[in-house]
Formats: structure tokens, C-alpha cells, sequence
């Protein structure tokens, strides 16, 4: 054995780098093949090593993949801390911040950038968009954290643009980290246009090599901008200067985080985008740590859409739309303008039923009924993804005819056509866009301006600019105001603000219809105000009743196995452990879905202030990543939801 101690980030489930040995000192951030196991894996090396703490024979590195180092130490130390703030394994959050191919230990590719077309806008900017554009540009050079609350239409994208210049200006790089939907593209796009400078695009549209020549282009300073979703996050950056997350609210709680810990590492601002911010966002800024900015009304100077309750209970929906609505579709259609129907279901129906036993399938691995679909006929459970066929004839009692009830996005499409037969009807969901580049095709009517309906699900909610849209309904507001977890309806809000906003963005108006059955529901006026403030400090007084984020904090132990009993007593040793802390548990229990995807779960959830919760977890450390039996348990910190 020779020489150097080295320690090496390798995949799996281990809670810090391990040691090996090599002939030369290999520098930080330098892939490596060493033998793991049976196995033999590609690792990143994290720093020299030491011998003290070892038991094993120290095994040498099979072979430096690296000259120069992948990834910067900036990079290694903020993957670390993200592992240990949420108890991951920081192997596999280095490794999976690197494209498939440098991860399989392919050689470095060539770096390639794309030039933007540097089309400076016609329109220059209003006095909103101006402060704001002054303030990020002033703030270049150190950390601040800015949450820029623009309303729908206000002109963002453009703030983002110039302060992207104003970082090139001093020749810094921008990270633009956006929702992973189909609209990056087009974001994409429109700042291409104007950007005067190299930038690189990555999201799951692009093939693995794309990805890693567009990571080398990152790394090796070529590209003056980086667009990329959440996953790139720790992509190196050696002149990064400027963060810009786009909708905010969108996307885990722990990637808003650690966007912010990068700004913070760079010295770097770092500016929160959305027309409806995360409350968690919404209260840093209350407080003074986020510095607000505003962008108060449309850039076009077109006013914000009206917004109208129908009652679901008087004008009783056929097929899932009310006379009010298919009139207001009509009527936008004479204009020559577009309409959106917005339903976030997918498939024909979500329920198939006998009408003469009450027969209705569930999921074989799920506690969950499988959705009907048309194209193609299937039965398809939306939470597993199984598929099965659709039965002739009731399996139970042989009658001939099963009903389908309820609707999706194919049954409200197919609807529409029949209704409005001259008019094209363009469904956006997730199976009408699998083929990659459909998003795009099927867009291509609604962006030259035709009058046509479009129907979609949240795919459509975001970031589009559709000129002559100037319509939208809202199928179903129960299935949002109904929802059982505590950030359903701070999920609602924000969905019907997006979806709101693709209305009457340029010359004329919009109107957005929204049918209900409990139009008297109290959340009802805050969300027709249109003042995202006032319903923020609505939902916040009641997050502080219930105890929930962001006036407390969250980590939920999560536990899965073939048999119910086992893996909820698996999850009891850890319970008692965290009692007698300064922290609240709830559970074990059995979670809300507990049969999925083929497994049983159970949950344990612990409430605490950020601090003490973060002590009282450490606790769990030898419970992690390891199965008990045939139970895995895994801990989320600050969860999205509690399912
Ligand atoms: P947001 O991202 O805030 O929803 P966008 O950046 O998409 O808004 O801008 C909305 C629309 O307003 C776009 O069509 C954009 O071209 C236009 N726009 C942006 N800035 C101005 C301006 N200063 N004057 C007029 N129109 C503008
Ligand atoms: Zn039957
Ligand atoms: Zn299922």
C-alpha cells in the first residue's frame, strides 16, 4: 500500500466520504474509480485523508478519471452541509449533480455554449421594472436575498434579462433555476433573444450528452448563463454572481434553501421570483431577511382578469361544464380569441362504476381507484402507473354497461370538440406530450393566434405568454379547496393565480370563470381579491393555529415494506427515541394512502422549532437508509407534503 490517504464521495448510503489510498495526492473534486464492495464505482474525491479512525484495510484507488478537478470545492462543501442539514447520503447528492455520463466516469466531453441573439427589447421597461432591475444590479458583488412578488404579467422575465446583462457587465455568470414543466423552452427562448452573451439550457428535454457538454461549457466558464432546473443546482459555476429562482413557490422547500446557501457561498444575490411566493418565502421577507421587491401591475397596462364564482349547484355541469361556461367559451370564440379550460386530472374519468351492483375497481398495488383513460383504453393508476384493461362488462354481476364518473382532461376535451366542431381543441397533459418536442407542436396553433380551446392540466398553468388567450375556466375549484394536506390550499391559491394569469395578458382583458359547489366557502373572497398579501396573512393565521410551517418546522419519518404491521413497528423504536426532546411527535401512524405502488406505508411526523428539531433528528442517524428487516426508512426535512 502506497502513500497517500485519500477521501472519496461514493454513491450509496453512507454518511460522509471513505477512505482510500493513492500513489499521488489527487486534488478535490477529481473523479476516481475505486473498488466499493464487490463493485467498482466512479466516486469524487473530497479532500486528503486521514488513517486514525479506520478498522478496514485500506483498499487503493483503481484509476484518476480526472487531470484537473470537476467539480469546485464550493460545490463539495455545499453538497456536505445539504447532507447533513437533511440527513442524505452526500455521495449520492455530489454524483447526482453530475450529468449521466461524467457520473459513469465517461471522459469529460467538449464544452459547447449557445450564442443568444442579443435583440434588445422594443419595449425598455416601466418604473417598477426599472427599481427592480437597479436594486439586483446594485446588489451584484454581495449576498442579499431578494424576493421579487411580481403579480402574473408583470414583467419578470424582463427584470431577469437586464439583470443578467448587468452581471455580464462585471463578468459574472447567472444560475436561472426554473420549474421542471414543459414551458423551459420557451423561457428559454425569449431570453435567448435578448441576451447578449453564451448560455447553456438543461432540463429533461435534453439528452445526456447535451447535458454534460452544457455542464463542461458551466464549469469551464464558457457560458455567461445558465438555465437548468432545480437538479443543477450544484453545478459549478467559477464566476457565479447571480441567482435568479423563477416561481419560487414551485418545487421543493430544500432546493429554495440551498439555492440560497449557494448565494451565500458565491457572495452573490440571490433574487425569488413569483407572483404568489411560498409562504415560507412570504415571512422571510415580513421579516426583514429577504429584501421585497414589487412588480404591482401588468407591464402591458392591461388590467388583471375579473374573476367570477359559478354555481356548480344551480347551473349543473354536463360533462363537467355549466352553460356559463361553454356561453363565455362561445362568445370568446366570436371575438377570435383562445380559451383555457383547466382541469388537473388527467385520463376520461377518474372513477368507472356499475350502476346495478356499485362495482368499482381499485389499484392491485394501491389503495386507489385507476383512472379511465381513452387513448388508449386503459385502466391507468395515476399512482403507480399500472395499467390494466378496460373490462366489456361488469366482472361482479355480468351487466353489460360500466359507467364512467366524473371528468379528465380527454372527457372535457372530447366534450368540447363535439360542442364547438369547427374549432380546434388542443389537450396538454402529460400523455398528450410524452414524445418529446409535442409540447411545442401542439402549441404551435395557439401561438399564432387562432381562435381555438385549449384544455390542460397544470402543465398549461405556467409561465406561458399566450397573446389571444383571453378566457380561462376552472373546471373544478373543489378538488383544490378540498384537499387534505396543510399546503392544499396555498397549492390552490397559487395554481389559480398561474392559471389566472395566462388570461388577458396583451391587448384585451381577461375573464376567468371558476365552478364550484361551495361557492360560500370563506377562502373564496381572498382568492377573487387578487391581493396575494391578504390571502397570505389569512393562510398564515392559520398555519399558526395548527401548528404547521412555516411557524414551526417539519421532518417526517418515512417507512415502507411488503407487510402493514412490520413497517409501522418498525418506525416505533425511533419514535421513542425522539421523546423527551424538544420537539413534538405525531405516530407512528399508517399514511394516508397506505397501500402504494406494491408497498405499505407509514409516517411519524416531528414538530419542532428549526434548532432543537435538527438536535432531536440526530437521534434517528442509526435508523436511516437501512433496511430493518425488509422495511427502508428514510427522513424528509422539511417536506413538501405528508403523503
Ligand atoms: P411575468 O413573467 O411577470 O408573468 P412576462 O415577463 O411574461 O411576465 O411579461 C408579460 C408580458 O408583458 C410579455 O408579453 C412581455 O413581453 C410584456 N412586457 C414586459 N415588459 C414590458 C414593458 N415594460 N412594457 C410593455 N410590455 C412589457
Ligand atoms: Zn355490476
Ligand atoms: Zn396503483
Amino acid at each position: 500500500m502506497t502513500g497517500f490517504f485519500t477521501q472519496v464521495f461514493v454513491p450509496g448510503p453512507f454518511s460522509g466520504p471513505l477512505t482510500y489510498s493513492a500513489s499521488t495526492p489527487i486534488e478535490p473534486g477529481c473523479r476516481v474509480r475505486v473498488p466499493l464492495g464487490h463493485r467498482s464505482v466512479v466516486g469524487l474525491v473530497a479532500g486528503p485523508g486521514e488513517l486514525s479512525d479506520h478498522h478496514e484495510p485500506i483498499k487503493p484507488i483503481e484509476a484518476c478519471l480526472d487531470e484537473t478537478p470537476l467539480v469546485d470545492p464550493g460545490s463539495l462543501a455545499l453538497a456536505a452541509f445539504a447532507a447533513r442539514y437533511y440527513f442524505a447520503a452526500p455521495g449520492d447528492l455530489v454524483l447526482g449533480g453530475l450529468p449521466k455520463p461524467l457520473r459513469e466516469g465517461k471522459p469529460t466531453p467538449k464544452a459547447v455554449s449557445l450564442e443568444g441573439h442579443g435583440q434588445r427589447s422594443q419595449f425598455s421597461r416601466t418604473q417598477a421594472q426599472g427599481d427592480a432591475i437597479d436594486t439586483i444590479s446594485g446588489a451584484l458583488g454581495q449576498f442579499r436575498p431578494i424576493l421579487l412578488q411580481g403579480v402574473t404579467g408583470s414583467g419578470k422575465t424582463q427584470v431577469f434579462i437586464d439583470a443578467i446583462h448587468a452581471a455580464i457587465a462585471t463578468g459574472q455568470q447567472t444560475l436561472l433555476l426554473i420549474p421542471e414543466i414543459g414551458l423551459t423552452g420557451r423561457l428559454a427562448e425569449r431570453i435567448a433573444e435578448q441576451l447578449s452573451g453564451r448560455y447553456q439550457v438543461m432540463h429533461s428535454g435534453r439528452t445526456p450528452l447535451e447535458r454534460a457538454r452544457a455542464f463542461i461549457a458551466a464549469q469551464q466558464g464558457e457560458i455567461d448563463l445558465l438555465i437548468g432546473t432545480r437538479s443543477c443546482l450544484l453545478t459549478p459555476l467559477p464566476r457565479l454572481g447571480l441567482i435568479l429562482v423563477d416561481e419560487e413557490h414551485d418545487g421543493s422547500y430544500s432546493a429554495r434553501d440551498l439555492a440560497v446557501m449557494r448565494a451565500k457561498q458565491a457572495n452573490c444575490p440571490i433574487v425569488l421570483a413569483s407572483a404568489t411566493p411560498s409562504l415560507e418565502s412570504w415571512v422571510q421577507a415580513n421579516q426583514g431577511r429577504y429584501q421585497r421587491l414589487r412588480l404591482p401591475s401588468r407591464a402591458s397596462g392591461i388590467e388583471a382578469p375579473t374573476l367570477r364564482l359559478i354555481d356548480a349547484r344551480a347551473d349543473r355541469p354536463k360533462d363537467g361544464l355549466t352553460q356559463a361556461a361553454l356561453h363565455a367559451i362561445e362568445h370568446t370564440l366570436q371575438r377570435q380569441e383562445q380559451a383555457l379550460v383547466f382541469l388537473n386530472r388527467r385520463g376520461y374519468a377518474p372513477v368507472l362504476y356499475c350502476g346495478e351492483c356499485g362495482w368499482s375497481p381499485t389499484c392491485r398495488h394501491c389503495d386507489a381507484k385507476p383512472s379511465v383513460h381513452q387513448h388508449p383504453r386503459t385502466l391507468w393508476c395515476h399512482h403507480c402507473d399500472t395499467r390494466q384493461a378496460l373490462p366489456p362488462h361488469c366482472p361482479n354481476c355480468g351487466h353489460p354497461e360500466l359507467l364512467r364518473l366524473g371528468e379528465g382532461t380527454e372527457r372535457l376535451a372530447d366534450q368540447l370538440s363535439q360542442h364547438f366542431s369547427e374549432t380546434p381543441v388542443i389537450r396538454v397533459d402529460r400523455d398528450s406530450t410524452v414524445r418529446k418536442r409535442a409540447f411545442e407542436a401542439l402549441l404551435a396553433p395557439v401561438l399564432a393566434g387562432e381562435p381555438c380551446i385549449l384544455v390542460g392540466t397544470q402543465m398549461l398553468a405556467k409561465g406561458h405568454d399566450f397573446d389571444r388567450l383571453t378566457t380561462v375556466i376552472v373546471a373544478d375549484a373543489d378538488q383544490g379547496l378540498l384537499g387534505t394536506d396543510f399546503r392544499s390550499l396555498e397549492h390552490f391559491s397559487q395554481l389559480l393565480t398561474q392559471v389566472a394569469g395566462r388570461a388577458g395578458r396583451r391587448d384585451v382583458r381577461g375573464q376567468v370563470l371558476i365552478q364550484t359547489h361551495r361557492p360560500e366557502s370563506p377562502w373564496f373572497p381572498l382568492l377573487l381579491g387578487q391581493d396575494y398579501d391578504a390571502l397570505a396573512r389569512a393562510m398564515l393565521t392559520e398555519r399558526q393555529q395548527m401548528g404547521w410551517p412555516p411557524t414551526t418546522h417539519l421532518a417526517v419519518l418515512r417507512a415502507r415494506g411488503p407487510d402493514p404491521n412490520a413497517t409501522l413497528a418498525a418506525l416505533a423504536p425511533i419514535a421513542s427515541s425522539l421523546k423527551g426532546q424538544d420537539v413534538q411527535v405525531l405516530g407512528p401512524a399508517p399514511a394516508p394512502m397506505e397501500r402504494r405502488n406494491r408497498q405499505y406505508h407509514a409516517q411519524c411526523v416531528v414538530v419542532g422549532e428549526r434548532g432543537a428539531l435538527h438536535r432531536a433528528l440526530r437521534a434517528t442517524g442509526p435508523w436511516l437508509y437501512r433496511r430493518a428487516g425488509k422495511v427502508l426508512i428514510q427522513l424528509d426535512v422539511d417536506p413538501w407534503d405528508l403523503w
